[in-house]
């Protein structure tokens, strides 16, 4: 038999996704089940996208809920590197072999016919726009000359017209998709790096991968993989696509709608056995229906069976009502304990007792002072509320500027001092408002107060789930 071995495959291009760790804690759960293998691989091949900082975060992360991994970019492994960036070569050599066995070919159409191309289909309100195979069928003479030329080309894969591929999913039986309506998928880019599709199966291969249990969004990408895999002449591995997390109006789990960054459970100090009793939850039931339980239950009671279709709605009041029960698990020295470790540690007094040192008497002034830099979210009085809409501005001006704010913290891997200080002046300048319009209602939003230590170095010491909770709350006050 042969062991069994499952993967993480996330691509570090944003916080550490609560659907990362979902997907993380049932590959984990089934190869523990079955004694198998557990391993992370990057899947950095969008390089305008990806940021080793997200890397970093995705692991620090992972190991935070104790998912941890048999090889990985960080312990490496007998089928390293796991970081697809650094494994080009690997890609090169199999778009090759496609090639050669007649999976896929090269096409050299320019992004101007492509984009005519694009353009007419439109036009002609074409239902199944996409590549219309013109280099499909380049004779071997005419390919030779072009790359005499050293013209720019990209590998595609030769996906049959006729017929259906069947992919066989462990949870909804056999899916099947009609060969007409998939695209010539890009499989290597015109600067020799793979696309997504081609550089997962071949990975996937190469790592030994048994099983492939993923999110269902990538279902309709399947019957690529099992062309690639049958072009290949490869023994595909089992799918098993998990039933996406959905906010509380069925729609795809979003950040609009949800927090969903695994940072932002960790800062406000979820537990991380309550994290993962809760995503254990998640599509899944214990026997006896039991809600509390451990990931060593789950692994005893794990099957596949036992999992629904149904979308699992993800629940913070759910959640949080779990990780009660946790804390009150904890025995008070434990709690007291827990206090200590990951709030009001060293390193975070440090960070508080430069911005408030100017501003305090007596030590116990500091009590009154820093409640902001603990709390999750912070009320805002009414005289706060007044200086969050300056004179001449209206509430939806504020909550538009709050918004565009917000965007520029979500694109940040943590927020730094001088670096926000530089991206607020600039929001300021590109919205014409007055500093004095501008900055009042940020220093609201983030602390609920209007005066403050200066605001870039707050704001980093607030650090960037809550700035960016609290700019939530403040557009929701706006709205109310
Ligand atoms: N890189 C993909 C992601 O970010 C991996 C999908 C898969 O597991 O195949 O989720």
């Amino acid at each position: 038999m042969t062991t069994v071995k499952v993967r993480i495959a996330p691509s570090p291009t944003g916080d550490p996704h609560v659907g990362t760790a979902y997907i993380a804690l049932f590959n984990y759960v089934f190869a523990k089940k079955h004694g198998g293998k557990f391993i992370l691989r990057i899947e950095d091949t969008d390089r305008t996208r990806s940021r080793p900082e997200w890397e970093q975060m995705i692991i620090d992360a992972m190991k935070w809920l104790g998912l941890t991994w048999d090889e990985g970019p960080d312990v490496g492994g007998p089928h390293g590197p796991y970081r697809q960036s650094e494994r080009g070569a690997i890609y090169a050599e199999h778009a090759q072999m496609l090639i050669d066995r007649g999976g896929a070919y090269r096409c050299f159409c320019t992004e101007e016919r492509l984009t005519a191309l694009r353009e007419e289909q439109r036009k002609a309100k074409v239902a199944m726009p996409g590549y219309d195979g013109h280099c499909r069928h380049l004779s071997p003479d005419e390919i030779k000359a072009k790359l005499a030329e050293k013209l720019p080309y990209v590998v595609r894969l030769a996906m049959p017209k006729e017929g259906t591929t069947k992919v066989n999913d462990r949870l909804r039986g056999e899916v099947q998709f009609e060969n007409a309506q998939v695209d010539d998928q890009v499989l290597l880019k015109s600067d020799g790096m793979p696309t997504y599709h081609l550089a997962n199966v071949v990975d996937d291969h190469l790592m030994g991968i048994t099983h492939v249990i993923r999110a269902e969004e990538w279902i309709t990408s399947t019957p690529k993989h099992v062309q690639l895999y049958q072009a290949f002449g490869w023994t595909q591995p089992e799918w098993i696509h998990m039933p996406l997390l959905r906010n509380q109006d069925k729609s795809k789990i979003s950040k609009r709608k949800n927090p969903v960054s695994l940072n932002y459970y960790r800062e406000s100090g979820f537990s991380p056995a309550a994290m993962l009793n809760y995503l254990g939850m998640m599509g899944w039931t214990m026997p006896d229906g039991r809600e509390k339980f451990t990931v060593a239950e789950m692994i005893d009671n794990f099957s596949f069976e036992r999992i629904s279709l149904g979308g699992p709605v993800f629940d913070v009041q759910k959640l949080t009502w779990l990780n009660g029960l946790y804390i009150r698990d904890h025995t008070a020295d434990e709690l007291a304990t827990d206090l200590l470790t990951n709030m009001f540690n060293e390193k975070n007094l440090k960070a508080i007792t430069p911005l408030i040192r100017e501003r305090i008497d007596k030590l116990e002034d500091f009590v009154n002072h820093v409640g902001y830099f603990f709390a999750g979210d912070v009320s805002y009085s009414p005289e706060a509320l007044q200086a969050l809409v300056p004179k001449d501005k209206t509430n939806k001006d504020v909550s538009g500027m709050l918004a565009e704010l917000l965007e520029i913290i979500d694109s940040l891997p943590r927020v730094e001092a001088a670096d926000i200080d530089a991206r607020l002046k600039a929001l300021c300048e590109k919205l014409t408002w007055k500093p004095k319009e501008f900055f009042m209602p940020v220093r609201v939003a983030v602390t609920g107060r209007t005066a403050t230590p200066p605001l870039g170095e707050t704001m980093a010491v607030i650090g960037k789930e809550r700035c960016r909770r609290r700019i939530r709350g403040a557009i929701a006050a706006l709205k109310s």
